[in-house]
């Protein structure tokens, strides 16, 4: 049975009606949901969830794909994909932000990344819904497009910090991840 789009704080039950699943919290024996999204109450397997904005779903330490939308001068903004180790894609726009670049200082954050790009990146902070991701160490851009052609660029063996696209021959500088080019684009 379907409840249809709750906003955080509806009411969807009782305990003693439903088991309280994800996106929900329980509160002297009533089920509230803890999320906006789609409520799905079923009375087979007296269940309660609402599906939606993934937020609660991540967690600190956490690694995540996503894909650039925005490049400001030392922050960019990505939305969420994936989870590694998660077989599902996140469901809705899940936008984090990472200011955790790279290990050295960070004068332009476009000369590390291009929008459309995905990066994999660390969860290090979850605070009043706001998702803040590292592209520190390891992690950084996994796959990048090229910004004059967005062909997919590959890794180069001329350059530890550089991308080279096999199309126009384009050279670019990116924060590269360990794992470029093994992911695929989400
Ligand atoms: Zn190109």
């Amino acid at each position: 049975m379907d409840k249809g789009r709750v906003l955080i704080g509806d009411y969807l039950g009782t305990i003693e009606e439903f088991v309280p699943g994800k996106g929900t919290f329980a509160e002297d024996g009533r089920i509230y949901a803890a999320i906006m999204g789609e409520a799905e109450l079923d009375k087979v397997n007296h269940t309660a969830e609402v599906r939606g904005k993934s937020i609660l779903e991540l967690e600190v330490g956490q690694v995540i794909f996503g894909e650039i939308v925005n490049i400001r001068r030392n922050n960019i903004t990505v939305i969420a994909k994936k989870i590694r180790g998660y077989e599902a894609e996140i469901d809705e726009k899940t936008s984090l932000y990472v200011s955790n670049i790279a290990d050295k200082y960070v004068e332009k954050a476009e000369d590390f990344f291009g929008v459309g790009d995905i990066v994999e990146g660390e969860i290090i902070r979850i605070h009043g819904g706001m998702v803040s991701l590292s592209t520190r160490g390891n992690y950084g851009v996994v796959l990048a497009f090229c910004k004059r052609c967005r062909h997919r660029l590959e890794r180069t063996h001329k350059y530890k910090d550089k991308l080279v696209c096999p199309n126009c021959a384009h050279e670019e500088q990116r924060k590269i991840a360990g794992d470029y080019g093994k992911v695929e684009k989400a």
